[in-house]
């Protein structure tokens, strides 16, 4: 198996529609262990029992808001683990009023809390985390199109994901050299408790569907099964990448 006995951290699984369960999920198929954070109580009540469900082997509290709660979770994952093989950046936030409407009406805040969750997230958890990857791990995180391309409503957000995806290539460089791998998949759209918050977003759907190369939207095991090439030794030479899981849609011109 891909991932026989390798040691998973993902962080963002919310619910079963969630982006990481599906990774978790092909994680699992492929031999991995696996662990979950969760931000606050409230959806420690659903990951709880996901992380029972996906032979999970603990769960642990980590809003990435929080320099202190991130060295916290690393501090634990220390204690329970000692040590890990792959982390899963699977976390963004923005406010509802900035994902729709115009791009130029968001505040100051709102650009703040979004670049602060969902981009320097990955930075403050590769800086707490790096300790304890051992040489080969694999770092990854999730994006969206909406980085360089302008999409209807993505606003803020599409802003936020071309700093994670450059801080995927920055922080590739600094821990390549410890031969630990960063990358980025970057999902086609997929309903899900975050894309829900998108003003608009299920009319992106059919458009897909009518376009993209493969003729229809991608899953979370679509996601999920990159995710393990990515984690996996089959992936030994790629890192600063960001690897496309749209069903080709990115691909295309008129
Ligand atoms: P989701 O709502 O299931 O997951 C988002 C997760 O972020 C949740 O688990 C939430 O608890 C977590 N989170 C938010 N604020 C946090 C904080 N301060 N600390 C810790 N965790 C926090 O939605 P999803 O669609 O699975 O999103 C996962 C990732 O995939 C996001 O980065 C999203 O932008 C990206 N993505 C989603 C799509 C899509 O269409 N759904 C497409 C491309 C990329």
């Amino acid at each position: 198996m891909l991932l026989e006995g390798k040691k998973a951290l993902i962080f963002g699984v919310a619910n079963d529609k969630s982006i990481a369960y599906g990774i978790a999920q092909q994680f699992k198929a492929h031999g991995a262990r696996v662990a979950f954070s969760y931000v606050n109580e409230a959806i420690q009540k659903r990951v709880d029992p996901i992380s029972e469900e996906l032979g999970g082997e603990f769960t642990f509290q980590c809003d990435v808001s929080s320099d202190e709660s991130v060295a916290q979770s690393a501090a634990l994952v220390k204690e329970k683990w000692g040590d890990a093989d792959i982390l899963v950046h699977s976390v963004a936030f923005a406010n509802r009023d900035d994902l729709k409407n115009r791009y130029i009406d968001t505040s100051r805040d709102g650009f703040h809390l979004a670049l602060d969750v969902s981009s320097y997230s990955l930075v403050s958890l590769c800086h707490a985390y790096e300790p304890l990857l051992k040489p080969g791990s694999s770092v990854m995180a999730m994006t969206y199109l909406g980085s360089t391309k302008a999409i209807t409503n993505y606003n803020v957000m599409g802003v936020a994901k071309a700093a994670l995806e450059a801080s995927v290539r920055y922080l590739a460089v600094d821990m390549g050299k410890k031969d630990i791998r960063v990358n980025a998949l970057s999902a086609g759209p997929i309903k899900t408790l975050a894309s829900s918050g998108i003003s608009g977003f299920k009319s992106i759907f059919a458009h897909i569907e009518e376009r993209a190369p493969l003729g229809r939207n991608v899953t979370t095991e679509d996601v999920g099964k990159s995710a393990v090439y990515l984690a996996s030794d089959l992936a030994s030479g790629v890192t600063g990448e960001v690897h496309f899981v749209d069903s080709g849609y990115n691909t295309t011109g008129i």
